[in-house]
């Protein structure tokens, strides 16, 4: 496909702009550009094919079943994006002073009430502009709670094996020591682990819950005590907060700081890159470190307040703000009930899939799932030589986007499947059948779906190269 700058034509044009009716300004020679940029020129027809081509090139949640683990890619309403395009919202500048965006601000102060009493925390901060970024910031929250008790040998953070791959990232990045600890044969915390590896020196735990296996970490009041016996702070990852939200809370599970991602849990559409949001709730002994500045509600209105405390800012201005609004909306149109109900659809349409597909594609034995599960592929393969990935492939040719693959790493031939809470029966029905063609078909054709897809615009990219060596720079033919 041509690029647009391909396709331009001087002095073509998508639209008339009227002469301007005041005097053009001078800009002083220093700061102008020598040469005019290169623009391009094309007519509104060209214009709109273009694009409209590249869409459907595209794949997203609003032209098909986009299951792909842990991200959560569902459905989000449209009209809560007409509500973050409403014209006060999208024209205010984060410098205006604090009594021209009093709207703003309270949706701010609300919104971080709100995800307060979700997630059962005293302090909310909307800041940090993705999950791994929340992660971070509350793992520096939880560095100056034990540095303002004098209390500095806790260098240490425990991560269980079946973390999602940013907690120890971030717990590096934040300046901690890691400590895995294993999982025990029901896939949870290993307990006898755990006791062996806390101490004097352990800052935190990092749990994620549901597990990256989609399960529920049933010995959370023990794993908290045994933490909080030593003197650490418990951390929950709740980026995939639709498998509880509205049903129990990390606060009183006995977390001390939460992260949520808005841009999977709360409607904004993600992938590509952005935007995000990665907001991080907190008990009151935390509250006082939360990042600068906080909106407080007071007689005169909303203000803005800077702890003596805090550690600071952790993103430009106020965070992703457009963001903020979809969550508002959406929270506020779904209500508590509704909230609770989104969690029911996800766990439910999560099971519906697993128990329809689970005599072929084999998941952890006897328990339930929430919001997803992941099957092992160990077995087709070795009977086969159909891998994971070669499903994943096979998929996308049936049009469906692929689950997650190859993740966690403690299953072999992994395939992590989210459906989310917005897909309906019939649309599970079809995957369902799908799925269990395709498991057939590597039995009789496995060199076609080793190959596949068949159908897509590419194929098996080498994605190591796109990762490490991308080309993201269009260079122009000499
Ligand atoms: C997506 C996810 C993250 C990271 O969120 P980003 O916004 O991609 O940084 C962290 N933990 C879990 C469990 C996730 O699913």
């Amino acid at each position: 496909m041509n690029l647009i700058f391909e396709i331009s034509n001087k002095g073509a044009r998508c639209a008339t702009i009227r002469k301007p009716d005041v005097k053009s300004a001078k800009i002083n020679k220093k700061y102008a550009r020598a040469e005019k940029p290169e623009l391009p020129e094309v007519s509104e027809v060209d214009f709109a094919r273009h694009y409209t081509a590249l869409s459907r090139r595209a794949f997203g949640v609003d032209t098909g079943f986009y299951p792909l683990g842990s991200c959560t890619m569902k459905y989000n309403p449209k009209i809560n994006e007409e509500v973050a395009a409403l014209e006060g919202f999208t024209q205010i500048h984060p410098l205006q002073p604090e009594d021209s965006v009093q709207g703003a601000l309270e949706v701010i102060e609300t919104l971080g009430g709100y995800l307060a009493e979700i997630t059962g925390m005293e302090g909310v901060t909307l800041q940090p502009n993705a999950g791994a970024h929340g992660e971070y910031t509350g793992l520096l929250l939880i560095k100056a709670y034990h540095a303002a008790r004098g209390d500095t040998k806790r260098t240490k953070v425990i991560v269980p094996d079946s973390a999602h791959g940013t907690n120890p990232a971030s717990a590096v990045m934040a300046g901690f020591e890691i400590i895995n600890v294993p999982s025990d044969e029901e896939k949870g915390v290993d307990l006898e682990a755990l006791k062996g590896v806390v101490g004097e020196d352990t800052a935190a735990l990092m749990l994620t819950n549901p597990t990256t296996l989609g399960l529920f970490e049933k010995n959370i009041k023990e794993i908290s005590k045994i933490i909080h016996n030593a003197g650490g702070l418990l951390y929950y990852d709740g980026a995939n907060l639709n498998a509880v939200m509205g049903i129990v809370r990390p606060g009183d599970m006995g977390f001390d700081v939460v992260h949520l991602n808005l841009h999977k849990t709360f409607s904004t559409p993600h992938g590509g890159g952005g935007p995000g949001s990665g907001p991080v709730g907190c008990k009151k002994e935390l509250v006082q470190f939360l990042p600068n500045p906080a909106v407080v509600k007071t007689d005169k209105g909303y203000k803005f307040d800077c702890g003596k405390k805090s550690i600071g800012k952790v993103a430009s201005y106020y965070g992703n703000f457009g963001v903020y609004v979809r969550a508002l909306a959406y929270i506020t149109a779904l209500g508590a009930e509704g909230i609770k109900s989104a969690a029911e659809h996800a766990v439910l349409n999560a099971n519906y899939l697993k128990v329809n597909i689970e005599d072929l594609y084999p998941t952890e034995k006897g328990r339930h799932c929430m919001h997803e599960f992941v099957v092992s592929m160990q077995d087709l393969k070795d009977k086969t030589g159909v891998s994971a990935m070669d499903i994943a492939k096979t998929m996308i040719d049936r049009g469906y986007h692929p689950p997650t693959m190859y993740f966690p790493l403690i299953i072999h031939e992994a395939l992590m499947f989210e459906p989310t809470e917005t897909e309906n029966k019939r649309t599970l029905d079809e995957v369902i059948a799908a799925l269990r063609e395709i498991y057939e078909e590597a039995f009789k054709d496995p060199e076609y779906m080793k190959a596949a897809p068949h159908h897509a615009q590419i194929g098996r990219p080498d994605e190591v190269k796109a990762a490490r060596q991308p080309i993201v720079r269009y260079k122009k033919p000499e």
